[in-house]
């Protein structure tokens, strides 16, 4: 069984040089330098072919919500793969896993959102999104509603629809993107572009350019908005507490949807089970997967308000995909989801590790590396400078200092991601308060190193 007895690392490395492609990776550099092989993990930590143990900072990316190691999750896969393991959801038919989740996702949801649509992952449930909302005008006898809002630096994916409604301008420029109807505007990221304003100040320039954006497309021809409530590839950018408020204000005045990608925000990440409820908006779509699943298999899905899914109804929507509401990944997700529940999870980030980590977090700002330190629940970020009293950024091209601590944490046996010279964290929420001191102690070290 060459998955269990593999041969040594750097076969391995070869192996993955002469066939594998990688997501986001420059091949040949990675194949030059060699990529970590890893085997297995438990809890928060990650083992490589070598043995040696990492501590994981990232939850994976940004999913393994309950931690690795569940064999609960496991087992519900393997008990739905014996009795159904695979049927749709098209023509006529449903099944338990997918019509329990949905009802168990209505539950957690805010009250006013009651109805599911499944998806494999964020990108295609973003997809979903942009069909789904344009049917929606079209169906209230609007159609000229076409154009959706989105933020530049803002991550929705990686399918055409999910990187066009992204403003990774890196990304738009591989494929033409992005597609017709979707227009952006500035992220709220005070460290980098808020000049001499205030933070409350900043934030309400950044949402009211919202109101500037609709005014100048047409009240009447804009669809939707939609932003990451706390952004997470963008790197952790926790906007100052004026902007969501207007935003919302803004959204409700001009009558257009409110698209919240709780992607990563979603099921605790943020001290709640949804990140609009920590940001304190009420969205009318919200996008889901990562956490749905902790990762352990692929889902995605959006959730409706009820006002939506009363307009939908009324329409045969024209658009799923095969694995829309697969059993055994509905059947994992359940039973991540009572995990969540019944272990208390959510609680107790927001109560007891998401506060313990803030204190450790936002104490890294004593680092003379380390301009801002933020933090939302499991999620957090510093931003490195040469001056933080200027908050300047490094000489070199931008991304270098970000990649040269990203690899003095891999040195140091933690996972931590570079988004230029931002540094990101989202770990498990099942790591415990000895773990934060573990993880907080590498990622000094690594600053220290790099200093
Ligand atoms: N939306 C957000 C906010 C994300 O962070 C991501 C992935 O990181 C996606 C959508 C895309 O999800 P997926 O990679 O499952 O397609």
């Amino acid at each position: 069984n060459i998955l269990a007895n593999y041969p040594p690392t750097e076969e391995l490395q070869a192996l993955d040089a002469a066939y594998h492609l990688h997501p986001f990776t420059h091949a040949n550099a990675l194949a030059a330098k060699g990529p970590r092989v890893i085997t297995s993990a438990k809890g928060v930590w990650l083992k490589d072919s070598d043995g040696e143990e990492i501590i994981d900072g990232m939850a994976g990316l940004w999913c393994v919500n309950i931690g690795y190691g569940r064999d609960e999750l496991a087992e519900a896969a393997a008990r739905q793969m014996k009795e159904l393991p695979y049927y749709n959801t098209f023509f006529q038919t449903t099944h338990v896993p997918a019509l329990m989740l949905a009802k168990k996702l209505a539950e957690l949801a805010p009250d006013n959102m009651n109805q599911v649509f499944f998806a494999s992952g964020g990108s295609d449930a973003n997809d979903t999104n942009i069909r789904l909302v344009r049917t929606y005008w079209a169906e209230k006898g609007q159609p000229e509603r076409e154009v959706i809002i989105s933020r530049w630096n803002a991550y929705h994916g990686s399918t055409i629809g999910g990187a066009s409604l992204g403003g990774m301008k890196g990304m738009h420029g591989q494929g033409s993107l992005p597609i017709p109807g979707i227009a952006f505007i500035d992220q709220p990221n005070w460290w980098a572009e808020g000049g001499d304003m205030t933070p409350e100040a900043f934030g309400l320039e950044r949402a009211r350019q919202l109101e500037n954006k609709i005014k100048e497309i047409g009240p009447d021809k804009v669809g939707a908005f939609i932003a990451e409530p706390i952004q997470g590839a963008g790197g952790v950018i926790v906007p100052p507490d004026t902007y969501w408020p207007e935003i919302q204000r803004i959204v409700k005045k001009y009558g257009i949807l409110l698209i919240a990608d709780e992607v990563i925000c979603g099921f605790g990440r943020t001290g709640n089970w949804f990140g609009s409820q920590t940001v304190g908006i009420e969205p009318d779509i919200m996008t889901i997967a990562k956490g749905l699943s902790s990762g352990y298999i692929p889902i995605g899905g959006s959730i409706v308000s009820d006002a939506v899914a009363a307009i939908l109804r009324e329409t045969e929507f024209n658009h799923g995909y095969t694995y829309s509401g697969h059993p055994v990944a509905c059947a994992v997700a359940l039973e991540n989801l009572r995990i969540l529940e019944e272990e208390g999870m959510v609680d107790n980030v927001r109560d007891v590790t998401a506060p313990y980590l803030r204190e450790k977090w936002e104490a890294l700002a004593d680092h003379p590396l380390v301009g801002e330190a933020k933090i939302v629940g499991m999620m957090a970020s510093i931003a490195l400078t040469p001056d933080k009293s200027t908050r300047a950024v490094f000489a070199a091209e931008a991304g270098t200092a970000g990649f040269i601590c990203r690899d003095r944490c891999f040195a140091n046996n933690i996972i931590m991601r570079s988004v230029g010279d931002r540094m990101i964290i989202s770990p498990p929420l099942s790591i415990t308060c000895d773990e934060i001191d573990i993880l907080i102690a590498r990622a000094r070290k690594s600053l220290d190193e790099c200093y």
